[in-house]
């Protein structure tokens, strides 16, 4: 999650003043008008997940190397539902290539 400030204007003040945007990937989830604290929620749910899913499954190879060098740390930060499927394409993977090897 990230946040940034941007120059909107306000659909609560109807002022032009700066708001917090909070990003969850690449969407924005949350935008706060500093001038009248309202605050804009947006649920993401339905497009991030997907998202993040498309963004692990897309670079197993780089999940791994990150679970061999700080194992602890991945494992306390990965979402591992949606791990599942890019350790079964590694299953596969291992399997084809001892197949081919004998
Ligand atoms: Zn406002």
């Amino acid at each position: 999650m990230s946040v940034q400030e941007s120059f909107l204007r306000c659909t609560a003040c109807e002022q032009e003043s700066e708001h917090v945007v909070v990003y969850a990937g690449r969407f924005v989830s949350e935008i706060q008008c500093t001038a009248c604290g309202a605050v804009t929620r947006l649920d993401v749910s339905e497009d991030y997940l997907p998202d993040l899913r498309q963004r692990i499954s897309s670079k197993p190879g780089r999940l791994m190397r990150r679970l061999r060098r700080d194992p602890g740390e991945v494992a306390k930060t990965l979402p591992w539902r949606t791990l599942s499927k890019p350790l079964r394409m590694l299953d596969e993977l291992r399997a084809v290539h001892r197949s081919r090897t004998r």
